[in-house]
């Protein structure tokens, strides 16, 4: 069937000349034949319905009826009846026969022409994202290919709509279509020379060639749909990252430009919009991010993460309050990769559970030999708010600490900011729970997430840790008197205040002035191994 295809497909490609050769080859064979077998009274005119039919194949109907008109001659008047005795054939005999030939090909070309309507639905439909009912990426790689032939540049944009499963999850399914189409119609008003694509239900693909105005429709795009807006009674907004590849030329294939586009979007970071341009950097970095995927669940497998204790030190009397649990990976002669890299990687993959598990589990064995030596500090682990709200990992959790027989409230959970909002009530319930069972809750790199203080105070928490991009700013005076309306507003509501990433005397003294009540940071020491922190608690 493949095979009949692609011989159908290269016959159609031959060029016109072949084609007229192969009929008329066809044509003067079957003439000669019904001349030598004695004119036109044997049945050997019948043949001429093969060139017919073949021409009509070639060039439809068309092509059918002019081919049926030569051959009816051919065979008609110019063909004797009988060639031995010479009688030629009467008028009605060959004009009767012509008809034949001319209903035969009209009616294979009416067949052929039904054939070509079916295959081009079906192409059409091959076209089409049934959800949008735009053009899919199949199309986009024709476009771009007949667009590379003829040496025309382009630039292409992937739009990636970063909420619109959370809106159809949690809103109202039914709005993301309304959405999709309210944005599809304001692409093609701000643009009207756009080639538009579906790259998925989420994700559009657009073509600018270089004769059409600037990418400012773009810009206007994204900052209109990046702020609340209403439709039917829900307010909501639709923030997009838009990759942009220019292709200047040259030999690169359709598919791999679109690519280039897509990897550019990567570069935003979580719930990030905006434009991103593509440049080489970004597809290196594509690369190592697949690498660390591909190796991370042999990291655990093979034992090569580890873990690190970075004290945590209490300001009043500059003693060591407790230690930051923090995770290492061993890659041996590979490239280094930190936890903020592969934390998130883990998270995208789905193993961030394994490592957190691998944590605990190591933790807590530290801890109750910590705990054997008479070492009395408080521990912190860094979790991610998809683990707390996972019923099974909590009761994993509980389950482990009363084998180990380790005291709640020495423990720490600390969740960065960003996400603390972002999660809602539920996440709410399950810090009140863990609090209520003796826990510590954390709000790690306070300043990051663009809470304000009201929304914090509205989560239950007993710790505020200022990150470290305000202690590196602590020389102007707005950073200054930002941090200390912080910390009084924080001790008002009966919390501590944490400084991180201390790292010079300034710093810790600037700090002190504020009133904060701990610090930790490369001042007083850098992430240690048990037994160097150990040393360094004793030392
Ligand atoms: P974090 O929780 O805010 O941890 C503090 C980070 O700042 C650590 O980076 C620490 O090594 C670094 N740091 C501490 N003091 C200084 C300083 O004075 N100067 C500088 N430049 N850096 C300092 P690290 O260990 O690379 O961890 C990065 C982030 O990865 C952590 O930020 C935390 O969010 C996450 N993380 C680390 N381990 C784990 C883990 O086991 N589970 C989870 N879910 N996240 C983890
Ligand atoms: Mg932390
Ligand atoms: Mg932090």
């Amino acid at each position: 069937m493949i095979e009949g295809t692609k011989l159908q497909k290269n016959i159609l490609k031959w060029p016109k000349r072949y084609k007229v050769l192969l009929v008329g080859i066809i044509a003067i064979l079957i003439t000669n034949l019904m001349y030598v077998t004695g004119g036109s009274r044997t049945s050997v005119a019948q043949l001429f319905h093969i060139p017919i039919v073949l021409s009509t194949y070639f060039w439809r109907t068309r092509g059918g009826v002019i081919s049926a008109i030569v051959f009816g001659i051919l065979a008609g008047p110019l063909m004797p009846l009988n060639v031995e005795e010479g009688i030629m054939q009467t008028p009605t005999n060959w004009v009767v026969r012509l008809v034949v030939f001319a209903i035969v090909a009209t009616f294979s070309g009416h067949v052929f022409d039904q054939i070509d309507r079916l295959h081009s639905e079906i192409r059409e439909k091959d076209l089409t994202n049934p959800f949008t009912g735009l053009y899919n990426r199949n199309k986009f790689y024709i476009d771009a290919t007949n667009n590379i032939s003829k040496g025309r540049l382009f630039t292409v944009f992937t739009i990636k709509l970063i909420n619109i499963d959370s809106i159809g999850k949690y809103v109202d399914p039914a709005l993301v279509e309304k959405l999709i189409n309210q944005l599809i119609r304001d692409l093609k008003l701000m643009h009207e020379n756009l080639e538009l694509y579906s790259y998925s239900d989420d994700e559009f693909i657009l073509i600018k060639y270089p004769e059409c105005n600037s990418i400012g429709f773009i810009e206007d795009l994204i900052s209109k749909y990046a702020t609340y807006f209403k439709i039917d009674d829900f307010e909501v907004r639709l923030p997009m990252k838009v990759g942009v590849y220019e292709y200047l030329g040259g030999n690169e294939s359709p598919s791999k430009i679109l690519d280039k586009a897509r990897i550019a979007y990567e570069q935003a970071k979580e719930r990030e919009y905006g434009i991103f341009y593509y440049n080489d950097k970004i597809e290196e970095e594509v690369k190592e991010t697949f690498e660390i995927a591909a190796s991370l669940p042999d990291a655990i497998k093979e034992k090569e993460l580890f873990l690190v204790y970075q004290p945590k030190i209490n300001l009043k009397d500059d003693s060591v309050e407790g230690v930051e649990i923090l995770s290492r990976w061993n890659r041996g002669n590979r490239k280094p990769v930190g936890p903020n890299v592969f934390i998130r990687i883990a998270e995208e993959i789905g193993l961030i559970k394994d490592i957190t598990h691998f944590v605990v589990e190591h933790a807590f064995n530290q801890i109750s030999k910590w705990e054997s030596k008479d070492i009395k500090i408080n521990y912190s682990f860094n979790v991610t708010a998809r683990e707390l709200l996972d019923v099974d990992f909590i009761e994993w959790a509980e389950k482990l600490i009363e084998t180990f027989n380790l005291e709640r409230t020495n423990i720490e959970i600390e969740l960065t900011e960003r996400v603390l909002c972002e999660e809602g009530d539920k996440l709410t319930s399950v810090l009140k729970y863990l609090r209520k069972l003796g826990y510590k809750i954390s709000v790690d790199d306070f300043g990051t997430g663009y809470n304000s203080l009201t929304t914090i105070s509205e989560i239950p928490f007993d710790i505020l840790k200022i990150d470290r991009y305000f202690i590196n700013r602590l020389d102007r005076l707005e950073v200054r008197e930002m941090i200390k309306s912080v910390i009084s507003f924080a001790h008002r509501l009966d919390k501590i205040v944490v400084a991180e990433g201390i790292e010079t005397k300034d710093q810790l003294d600037c700090i002190k002035k504020l009133g904060c009540d701990m610090a930790q940071g490369y001042y007083f020491s850098k992430p240690l191994l048990p037994e160097d922190f150990e040393q360094y608690l004793y030392g």
